[in-house]
This record gives structure tokens, sequence and C-alpha cells, in this order.
């Protein structure tokens, strides 16, 4: 097998070709075969539903090279339940869990050779996509649709060293409407945000912390990802229709809990980040992403999480716990890898 050319450690979260993608159709009421592709294009139907209507949805997962040389993919059937949740709220075939299953340790098989070397701190993003492929220019759903599994290996995402970064609050934007699209993972809530997340790009700030969108004044999403702050010691989090359940939250409040924490679920006020000791955002991306600090930009308050601007204990434990179960150097004792044989 060659190993391809590649500065692991430099390599940018973009998109780099690998061999392979796979792929399934949905057509005339069933799941066709799974087939392998070399190509990384799409013909499809100009009139498509996923161009004109959005019928879109993607997941986001990883696969690690561990001390032990075995590949490991992190909480698989979570991601296919997700992509069945989201599936139902845009009105779009759901991938059965076997199909799911088997089409993603296909791609990362296949693609073995672009696995990140352990140690590396890069990894193989797998990016399920599904989209609605039958043309209708009225409005409803499709009746055809394409299932890809595409994978690119992706660098580690602090390139110089787990950091803080600050965030702020804009009451101007909403990613999502009160009960509308947010809790499924689909392109729409993307481009929803993409003018306040520049927005918050050219002012310095790495993300927007969303409120609720109906009385602005809960936490709510913290640009593509979930917010938790550690509040007298507790893991809080925001309860919320409108914020997609991330998989690596989850995956936190469980190791939180393991470390003897209490979590919370709930509604989290502004007022609460007086109280926060540390915050951070989290997803398959980063894992966590530390606050520094959070600038409340409508009401010129700025709340400093970090007062040294470092990450702090409990971010720091939690983050080092979970990338340690996904590279196979602790204990998997919730049973959330999947070992490719
Ligand atoms: C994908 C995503 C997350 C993170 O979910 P993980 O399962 O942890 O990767 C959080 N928020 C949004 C809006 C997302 O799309």
């Amino acid at each position: 097998m060659q190993e391809p050319d590649i500065d692991w450690q430099h390599l940018p979260f973009g998109y780099y070709p690998t061999d392979y993608n796979v792929r399934c159709t949905f057509r005339d009421g069933k799941w066709g075969e799974i087939e392998v592709s070399t190509s990384d294009r799409i013909d499809m139907h100009m009139a498509a539903t996923s161009l004109h209507y959005g019928q879109q949805l993607f997941e986001g997962l990883k696969a690690f090279r561990g001390k032990d040389g075995k590949i490991r993919i992190f909480r698989l059937e979570d991601n296919g339940e997700r992509l069945r949740s989201s599936a139902g709220g845009i009105l779009m075939e759901p991938v059965p869990a076997d199909i799911f299953r088997k089409m993603v340790l296909m791609a990362v098989k296949l693609n073995e050779r672009f696995i990140p070397p352990y140690g590396s701190g890069a990894s193989l993003y797998i990016r399920p996509l599904e989209i609605g492929i039958s043309p209708s220019i009225g409005v409803r759903a499709a009746s055809e649709y394409l299932f890809i599994i595409m994978v690119t290996p992706v660098g580690p995402y602090f390139k110089t060293g787990f950091g803080c970064t600050d965030i702020c609050i804009m009451r101007k934007y909403d990613r999502v409407a009160p009960r509308g699209t947010g809790r499924f993972k689909v392109g729409g809530n993307y481009a929803a945000s993409l003018v306040a997340g520049h927005h918050a790009h050219e002012l310095g700030y790495s993300a927007v912390l969303f409120l609720d969108p109906k009385e602005k004044k809960y936490l709510d999403e913290c640009g593509p990802a979930n917010f938790f702050a550690i509040i007298d010691g507790k893991y809080v989090t925001p309860k919320s229709d409108s914020i997609l359940p991330s998989i690596t939250n989850r995956a936190l409040m469980q190791l939180a809990k393991d470390l003897g924490l209490e979590v919370e679920e709930r509604h989290m006020t502004v007022d609460d980040l007086t109280r926060a000791t540390e915050a951070g955002a989290c997803g398959t991306a980063a894992v966590i992403s530390p606050v520094g600090k959070v600038v409340d930009l409508d009401n010129d308050t700025t709340y400093v999480i970090s007062k040294d601007g470092q990450p702090g204990p409990v971010c720091t434990m939690l983050y080092k716990k979970l990338n340690a179960i996904r590279n196979g150097e602790e204990e998997d004792i919730h049973g959330w890898n999947t070992i490719v044989e």
C-alpha cells in the first residue's frame, strides 16, 4: 500500500482527494446496491430537489489510527441515528442502519492509506451526504435520493496547541427558527449562519454564540458547535429544540459524570456567563474549543471566562480523555468505538 505524500501536521481542514467514495441510490421505493466510485463528480438533474428546495443533509465523524495500529471509528451508530432523524426533519428517505454502517466501513477500508498515523493529531474525516436527486419544479419531496460517503484526511484542529478563542453575541442574526430545523444536520442551517459567522470573523471572534431565536434570552448554538460551561463545578449545557444534539457533547457529559461532575442540561442565560469558570464549544472537528471571553456586542459587555487566557482544568481533562479513547490509549468502557477489522 503506497503511503500518500502528505504533511499530516500541516494538513488543513479542507478537501484532500482520496481514492474512492461509496454510493447508494433510493429509487422505485427501495435502496439499491452499494457502488464504489473513483469519481468526485455527481451527474444529476438540474431540477433536483436538493438544488432548489434544500433537500440535503449530512453527517461528520472521524476514524483514527490507534496506538495499537488498529483503526477506530468514533460513535458510528449514533451518527447513523442522527442522520435518520435529520431525514425525517426535511421529509427525506432515511438510510437504514445496516446500509449506513456497511458504507462507512467500506469507505474507510478502501481509503486506508489516507488514515493518518498515530500521534500525528490528524484523522480521517468521514462525510456522509444525502441529497434529493429527482426533478421537481413544484415544491415537494423527491422520490429519488443519493447517499454518498466520502472521506478526506484532516490535520490537527489546534495547529499551535490546545488554546482559547473569543466568541461574541450578536442579536441581529438567528441561525434557525424557533420550531425550525435547528436540531437537524441540514445544509440550510449552515447557509443561514454564514453571514453572522463572517461578520464575527471580521471582528476577530472565532464564532457567534447564538441566542434562542424566540426570546433572545437563552444561550443556543455556538457557531457550528454546541456550547457548555463549567459553573460551580458542574458541566452545564443548553437544552433547546433549536440545537443540534452534538454527539461530542453527549460523550463529554458522560465523561464529566465519570469524573464525578454533576451534569445539567437546562436553559442557560447570558447571566450564567458571569459565574462560568470555564466554557467551550464542542463538536467532532475540535472536540473542545475552549472559550477565553464572550463579548456581548449589543450591550458592550465582556464576560471573561478564562482569566489567564488558557484552557481550564476541566476542559483540558475532558479533551485529553476523549482523545485518549478515540486513539485507543484508554479503555473504551462505553463502547463508543467501532474497530475496523
Ligand atoms: C455537527 C454539528 C455539531 C457537532 O456535532 P458532533 O456530533 O459533536 O460533531 C454541533 N452543532 C451543529 C450545528 C452541527 O452541525
